[in-house]
């Protein structure tokens, strides 16, 4: 008996504001997809309507994520294509994704990204922040212990903090993260990415504050990392643990050197004298 072909699931990005963001790709993949999964399906009717693309549509959003999840395994196992997608930008990234992505592991489904829009990568290559290393917080636990764990980990963290607000709650969480960030942590506000008033907000967090009010539309916050507590930590090593911490990491003596005065505030031939 010739075993019928699975399908595959697409994870297919969207635009989060400007319609033009979508990737011929992904107009060809819901083009052909056999059922599109939909976090909202009056939300993507308007997408698909302006592609002029009709396709039948399933919803799949936080609240059936596992009951739906049942279903559209059965139908990629019957050999439909399915394509996922989210109210905007990509699938998974603070939007349903997840549940099914790992239940198609478990059956060994085909999965194939369809690449696009993401509000957090375009917050953060604008910011001027860090982008080396960078870590991406979604929206802050709204339960209170959480929450304070959560913000403890960002006063502490020596990477740049990406976070996912609602414009009704963006207040709140810059004053909560007011009492947690030393004054010269460098915050950026982005709001409306792609849109009309799409705005780079890089000021102090104080200032941010005092605008906060007339700041309307979608907003990711990107905050610098507190480099000054790793810093503050390296100081306290003796100086020859200063310098195995950095040959871990695979540098060279002189960079070795050059870092490890300025951790130090002295003068790079002070420490250079200390290692020939
Ligand atoms: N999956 C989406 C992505 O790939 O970015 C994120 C969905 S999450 C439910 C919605 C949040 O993303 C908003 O509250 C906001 O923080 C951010 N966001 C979405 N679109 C945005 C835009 N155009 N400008 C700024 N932030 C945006």
């Amino acid at each position: 008996m010739l075993r019928r072909e699975e399908g595959i699931l697409y994870l297919v990005a969207t635009p989060i504001g400007n319609l033009e963001d979508i990737t011929l790709r992904a107009i060809k993949v819901l083009k052909e997809a056999d059922l599109i999964a939909a976090e909202d399906t009056r939300h993507t009717l308007k997408l698909l309507n302006h592609l002029e693309i009709s396709k039948p549509m399933v919803s799949y959003h936080r609240h059936n994520e596992e009951f739906r999840c049942d279903y559209l395994i059965k139908e990629l196992k019957d050999g439909k294509n399915i394509a996922l997608v989210s109210d905007a930008g990509t699938p998974g990234i603070s939007d349903p994704g997840e549940e099914i992505v790992r239940e198609c592991i478990k059956e060994d489904i085909k999965i194939v990204p369809i690449p696009g829009a993401c509000a957090m990568v375009n917050a953060l290559i604008c910011s001027g922040i860090d982008t080396k290393e960078f870590c991406f917080y979604g929206f802050l636990p709204l339960n209170k212990k959480n929450r304070k764990e959560k913000l403890e980990e960002i006063k502490n963290i020596n990477k740049t903090v990406i976070i996912y607000e609602a414009p009704h709650k963006i207040k709140s969480t810059l004053e909560d993260l007011k009492m947690i960030l030393d004054e010269d942590r460098k915050v950026v506000l982005a709001r409306e990415i792609s849109k009309i008033h799409e705005e780079f907000i890089r000021e102090k967090i104080d200032d941010i504050l005092e605008k906060v009010d007339n700041l309307k539309g979608e907003m990711v916050l990107i905050i610098e990392g507190n480099y000054k507590k790793k810093k503050n930590d390296l100081c306290n090593l003796s100086i020859n643990e200063h310098y195995k911490y950095y040959e871990e990491q695979g540098l060279e003596k002189k960079e070795i050197i050059k870092k490890i005065a300025k951790d130090r505030n002295v003068n790079k031939n002070e420490i250079y004298k200390l290692f020939i």
